[in-house]
């Protein structure tokens, strides 16, 4: 988006709009040059950039459904871009590729894909599928790396765990772990949230991100079941870093 906005605002119609002091309409830009038409043509279609980004910004000129593609496919591509570098540069997310490989379920990249979610998630692990980046679902790039670390957690413990996702206990003890793992409730984040006790702050935050997952599992009634699953199996999953030594 940085680059289409800055290619946009820098491209030929202000500059010349201002140089020949000429309204800032197309046709008196192009009207008052005169010049070739290669020249011409080459400001319309960077005036027609440039009214696409306000377009953009503003929503006016584009239907409803063009403007969801075009956000659509700018969020892609932030994601993706992210996933690249957060792949190359992540401690966190290269150590967990590096132990989905030593586990013997390597991620491939076609398994870790940006797309479209509907606006409470982040991200979801799928045993057939892999990974799904939800492009329009991260407020940072820290939050999309926590989000990559949380699923291969999901997919780690698919891989090395005997797991049954429709058993609420062994779903509750992989967001437990992802959630304690990942960073989702790391230190930084619940200071700047205002709690000041870490060790039991980092429990509540995991305990309520789980409970919160597991009611999103088709196979749970209610709030109270996620909760009790969660609880009967607390300590023991949060006690669990493997393959982590200790909290990332
Ligand atoms: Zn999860």
């Amino acid at each position: 988006m940085a680059t289409q906005t800055q290619d946009a605002l820098s491209s030929q119609p202000v500059t010349q709009a201002s140089q020949t002091l000429a309204p800032s309409s197309p046709a008196a830009v192009t009207g008052t040059q005169g010049g070739s038409s290669e020249k011409e043509a080459k400001e319309k279609k960077a005036f027609e950039r440039w009214t696409k980004t306000l377009s953009l910004i503003t929503g006016i000129g584009l239907s409803k459904e063009e403007f969801q593609e075009e956000v659509d496919k700018i969020d892609r591509k932030q994601c993706e871009l992210r996933k690249e570098q957060l792949i190359k540069t992540s401690p966190g997310v290269r150590f967990m590729m590096n132990n989905l490989v030593k586990s013997g379920c390597p991620l491939t990249k076609n398994m870790l894909e940006c797309g479209p979610c509907d606006n409470t998630k982040s991200g979801g692990f799928s045993k057939d599928h892999g990974i799904l980046l939800c492009q329009n679902g991260f407020f940072s790039k820290k939050h999309q790396e926590h989000t990559m670390i949380h699923e291969m957690i999901h997919m780690y413990d698919h891989c090395v765990f005997n797991m049954d996702w429709d058993n609420l206990r062994h779903h509750a003890c992989s967001e437990i772990r992802a959630a304690a793992l990942s960073g989702d409730c790391n230190w930084s984040r619940e200071v700047r949230r205002g709690f000041y006790t870490f060790t039991k702050q980092h429990q509540e935050c995991v305990k309520r991100r789980a409970t919160l997952s597991v009611q999103g599992n088709p196979k749970c009634p209610s709030r109270d079941a996620a909760e009790k699953a969660v609880n009967a199996v607390f300590e023991s999953c949060y006690n669990d870093t493997r393959p982590f030594d200790e909290f990332y």
